[in-house]
């Protein structure tokens, strides 16, 4: 087995600040990520005949079947970009597609995952969200709390007023963290025993950014003697 390939798995409610420290992670360790939520994006905006089928789906902030993303996921991991290794963002979601990633990754020779995950309190994560705001001309992202804009209710960059997204609301919210727990919870027991790390995701970013220096150490230093390797 080829211990220079890392795959990181990001688990997190919405809100916990997953699309952030990906991107720490990615420049960290200089591997690409893999965003299902993303890809699936993108078949909805192509009308393609994948995203017609789960257009419906991702609207109402259900999931997607799991032999769907399992099947693109597969596909992906076996481009050329992700031999070094690469970071999951919103995959698994489910016990049964951890289930399914582990076999895969056994059958292409590659190692089990190390996942981290971004544990939050609900109260948190709801002050976060509802304290979301976004301008309605240019679409410039605002938190009342980290990233407040100079004048209230104004956008920066265009005086324009600032919006709040319909599913940022506190009754929609504490309804898709329920229906988060509810898949999460087998799937962090399937991933416990393994190589597991709880962070506190309530934390500021400086904190965590440490934490993740912390516990990825050996991988960043595995990652830069393979580049050296290879140069
Ligand atoms: P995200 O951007 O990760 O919040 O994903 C947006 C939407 O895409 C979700 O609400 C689901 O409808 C769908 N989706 C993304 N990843 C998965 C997954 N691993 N399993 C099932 N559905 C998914």
């Amino acid at each position: 087995m080829d211990r220079s390939r890392h795959i990181i798995v990001l688990l997190g409610p919405p809100g916990s600040g997953k699309g952030t420290h990906s991107a720490f992670l990615r420049e960290h360790l200089g591997i690409p990520s893999i965003s299902t939520g993303e890809i699936l994006r993108a078949e909805v905006q192509s009308r393609s005949v994948v995203g017609r089928r789960v257009e419906a789906a991702m609207r109402a902030g259900k999931l997607v079947s799991d032999h769907l993303v399992n099947r693109i996921v597969a596909s992906r991991i076996g481009h050329r970009e992700f031999r070094g290794g690469f970071l999951l963002d919103g995959y698994p979601r489910t016990a049964d597609q951890a289930a399914f990633l582990d076999g895969h990754l056994t059958c292409m020779g590659m190692p089990a995952p190390l996942v981290l995950h971004l544990d939050c309190p609900d109260d948190v994560l709801v002050q976060r969200m509802t304290s979301r705001r976004s301008c309605g001309h240019c679409g410039r992202l605002y938190n009342l709390l980290f990233h407040p804009p100079a004048r209230p209710g104004r956008c920066d960059h265009d005086d324009s007023p600032l919006l709040q997204r319909l599913d940022d609301s506190e009754a929609v919210i504490r309804t898709r963290l329920e229906a988060y727990q509810r898949v999460a919870e087998p799937l962090i027991a399937w991933y416990r025993p393994g190589n597991y790390h709880r962070l506190d995701a309530s934390r500021g970013a400086a904190h965590l950014h440490a934490r993740l220096r912390q516990i990825l150490a050996p991988e960043a230093a595995v990652l830069a003697s393979s580049e050296l390797a290879v140069a």
